[in-house]
Order: C-alpha cells, then structure tokens, then sequence
C-alpha cells in the first residue's frame, strides 16, 4: 500500500510514500529492540554527543525540513523554519539528558538506598498532521535521551518532513535500528504500537476519539501511555484590558495554522461592557490577516491540510451560520478558507463546544469573573487559554480557576521546549516537553544496600 501526497495549496500530487505493513512493524520492533539495549549500555556522555550530532544534523536541514512543511502541509514558510528550528532546539535541550538522569538516595535505617531511572526499552509515537516534525520531537528526543529505542509513525497525510528527520539521524551516526520512521496508517501502523507486547508505551497526540481507543488498548497491557488530544481553549477579555492589543493579537492565537492547532483559543469570551468595543476593534484585525501562498515570506496563513478536513470545517459555515464577519481566502485550487468570526446567541451552540480545527473562531460576551470561569470550563476539554485584564489579582485569580494546562496572561504564549505541556481532563494526560518529560520515559528503580 502507498499514499500520494498533496500539496494543500496547490492540490497537486507530490510524491508517493509506500506505507509499512504488520510485518514490516513487527521488523522494525526487532531491530529496535536490539538497537536500545546497546543505547542503553553507552557511556551517558556518548548517548549526549550522539543527540548533539543529530541536533547538528537537523540544524544543517532547517530549510530542506521547512520547505517540505510548506508543500506538505501548507505551512507559511516562516512558520515552517520556526518549526524545523524547534526540533533542533529539543534535541538540543534534550542532549543535555543523559548525563543528567539522576536519581535520590534517600536515608534509610541499615544500609544505603537509592533510586534509578531506568529506560522502558522501545516507545511507539504516533503523530497528527497539523505539525508534524514538532510533535514527533516531543516524543522521540525525551525518549531516546532516557535510553530508549522509538519508532515513529507519522499522520498519512504528512509523512514527508518525519521521513527526512528519520534520514537525518543515521546521517547524523544514531545507531541503526534506534530512531525508525514507520509511515502508514493508523488502523495498522498505529494499532500494532498498540498490540505488540515489545513497545512499552505509546505516545499519542490526534482526537480524544482515537486517543480514548489507545488508551483502552493499552490497558491490556498495562502499557504505559501519554495523550495529547483536542482543545477548545477560551480566550478571556475583561473590560480593564488593553483591548487594542487583545483585539490586534487575537485572530494569530486562534487562525495561526489555519486553526488546526489544538491550542487554538477558538472562544473568546468579552465581558459583557466590552464586548460591542471588542468586536469593532476584532474586524479590521481579522480582515487583515495575510491568508494566502505559504511560499511567501509575509503569508501568515495558509490553506487547510486536505480536502477531506476543508469540508469537516465547511460544515460549521452552513446558512444558518451566525457569521460576524470573515477575512479573505485566495480562489482557485488549494484548499483555502478565509478567517470566519461567529457570534452565536446561544452558549451551547456548535461552534462553542466542537472543535473546529479550523479557522472559524465565536466571540461571546459574558458577566463577572464567576461567569467567565463558568464558561471557560463548561467543557471536556482544556489544553490552553488567554487572559486579559490590568488587575493583577484578577489575572492570579482567573488562571488559578481555569481547568487548563497551559495559560497566558495579556498574551497568547505559544509552546516553549522548555516549559511543560499538556492537557487537563479530556485534552491529555501526561505533560511533554520542560525540565521532566524525560522521567515520562523511564520506570523508577528502587535499591537497597545493606551496610554490614
Ligand atoms: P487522529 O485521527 O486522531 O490521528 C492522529 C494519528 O493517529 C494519525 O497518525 C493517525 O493515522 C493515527 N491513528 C488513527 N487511528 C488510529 C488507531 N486506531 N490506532 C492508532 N493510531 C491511529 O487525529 P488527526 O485527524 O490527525 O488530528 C486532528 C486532531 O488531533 C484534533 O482533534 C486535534 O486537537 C488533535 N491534536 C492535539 C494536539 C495536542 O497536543 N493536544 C496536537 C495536535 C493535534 P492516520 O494518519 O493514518 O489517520
Ligand atoms: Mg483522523
């Protein structure tokens, strides 16, 4: 089996990337089994130069990596190097690991005790299409700098920069067997990390749909397993705030990437005394984005990532659609839909509890501080979120109350590598990136030496 790749802004056919099949997953667990038990028994200060050369590698391709993203995935250009320049940037922070993994001697009566961190042996991560080579980082450099073997198994629609990142690691001299690039599908490439007793944990990130069944096939075996799954975070703004710039700002934290972003803040929700002021200064940002040819170094938005996810966001922009107001889309070929704002009535509307995953963003007014937190957390979900006022104290109050794992005050932060990431309730359970992801990667070992 095989799947030709498109080019979202073009809809021309790329390349076509041959799929793996059962067996070619179960070949490649052997060799990876292999392969981890030499990483594991390097001196930790090789496994640190051997993450190093790879980040070298990695940064040496940045525009190679990003080029592909633009094609594949119709990422903005400038978008895409940033991209490519955060796996560097992970593996670099990454690198740092090995000779870091320490563990605790904790006074005991009669001897001396002390704790290790063991590898899990080899990691299966399976990735989404909306950013392909970042999201496959979060899981792979943690995990091989822990002393782990990882196979990764890229969204069908956006193999292209995963199968170049897989090149550059043996390039780059990581052992054979140790980091492989397994594109395919799901149902088979997926679903084996699941089944097979020798892949110790799976690393998710796509819909909580597909997460919730990995989750329960994993239970089988105990398997060890992170998810990051959907969001549909709240951008919050109280009349106090500078609304200018949270009115400026706001379209990038929600139609960046086209609005397949799970951190996208796809409600904003304006306290009631603001929210006719909010919406004036909302248009003119909205009708401003730059939505167009992702080749192009002021492009800040590019087309969706196929056909199939075009009419999946269509479908919220039917005729009885409370649409405010929208922003501009080239015509033609690509799959291209302008910057929509809705302003339903109704806080159970569609667009206030689905996520779109596209860029279609609603905008309601709420009244005080206990209503906003209401709002914000009569959800599943809850991966990110903006708060925007000048008191203080509110903004302490606020971020404390919002079920969310990752919050910004008077601005919309995107993913740092070195600060922890990950969802509450049904956006996740595990946290990637920052100073501990590596732990997620390995089981506590506890030993005891007596002293007589
Ligand atoms: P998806 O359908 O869940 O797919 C994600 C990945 O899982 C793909 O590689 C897919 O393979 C694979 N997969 C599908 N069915 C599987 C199965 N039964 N067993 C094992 N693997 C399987 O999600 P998507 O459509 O790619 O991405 C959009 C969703 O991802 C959104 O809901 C978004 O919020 C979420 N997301 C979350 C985060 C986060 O960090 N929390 C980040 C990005 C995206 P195929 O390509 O072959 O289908
Ligand atoms: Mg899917």
């Amino acid at each position: 089996m095989s799947y030709t790749v498109i080019n979202p802004a073009t809809e021309e056919a790329m390349e076509t990337v041959e799929h793996v099949d059962l067996e070619g997953v179960d070949a490649a667990v052997a060799l990876a089994t292999k392969a981890q038990k030499e990483w594991a028994r390097l001196n930790p200060a090789d496994r640190a130069a051997a993450l190093r050369r790879f980040a070298d590698a990695v940064d040496g391709d940045v525009e190679t990596l990003a080029q592909l993203e633009v094609r594949n995935s119709g990422h903005p250009i400038g978008q895409a190097r940033w991209e490519a320049e955060h796996v560097r940037n992970v593996l670099e922070y990454y690198a740092a690991t090995p000779e870091r993994m320490f563990g605790k001697q904790i006074p005991v009566a009669g001897g001396i005790d002390m704790t290790f961190q063991e590898p899990l042996g080899v990691v299966g991560v399976i990735t989404p299409w909306n950013f392909p080579m970042t999201i496959a980082a979060w899981g792979f450099a943690p995990a091989l700098a822990a002393g782990n073997a990882v196979l990764l198994k890229p969204a069908e629609w956006t193999p292209l920069s995963s199968i170049r990142l897989g090149q550059l690691a043996l390039e780059s001299g990581l052992p054979e067997g140790l980091f492989q690039v397994l594109p395919g599908k799901g149902s088979i490439v997926g679903e084996r990390f699941v089944t097979h007793e020798s892949i110790r944990k799976v690393v998710f990130t796509g819909s909580t749909e597909v997460g919730k069944k990995i989750m329960a096939g994993c239970a089988h075996q105990v398997k060890r397993v992170t998810l990051e799954l959907g969001g549909k975070s709240a951008n919050i703004v109280f009349a106090d705030a500078d609304l200018e710039k949270a009115a400026a700002t706001a379209p990038y934290a929600v139609f960046e990437n086209a609005g397949q972003d799970c951190c996208a803040r796809s409600r904003i929700l304006v306290e009631r005394k603001a929210y006719d002021r909010f919406l004036e200064l909302l248009e003119p940002a909205v009708k401003g984005v730059k939505v167009g040819d992702p080749t192009l170094e002021s492009t800040e938005m590019g087309p969706l990532v196929s056909k199939g996810h075009f009419d999946s966001v269509s479908s919220f922009i039917d005729s009885d659609a409370p649409v405010a107001f929208r922003g501009s889309a080239p015509e033609g070929d690509g799959f291209w839909f302008a910057p929509t704002v809705l302003t339903p009535t109704s806080r159970k509307h569609r667009s206030m509890t689905e996520e779109i995953f596209g860029p279609v963003v609603s905008v309601v007014p709420f009244d005080d501080e206990a209503d906003a937190l209401e709002l914000t957390n009569s959800t599943e979900y809850g991966l990110s979120g903006s708060i925007w006022t000048r008191d203080v104290g509110r903004a302490i109050r606020i971020a404390r109350g919002v079920e969310s794992g990752n919050l910004s005050v008077n601005s919309h932060s995107s993913v740092r590598y070195n600060t922890p990431f990950g969802g509450f309730k049904q956006s996740g359970l595990g946290r990637e990136l920052g100073p501990d992801a590596h732990l997620a990667f390995t089981e506590t070992k506890n030993v005891f030496i007596p002293a007589d």
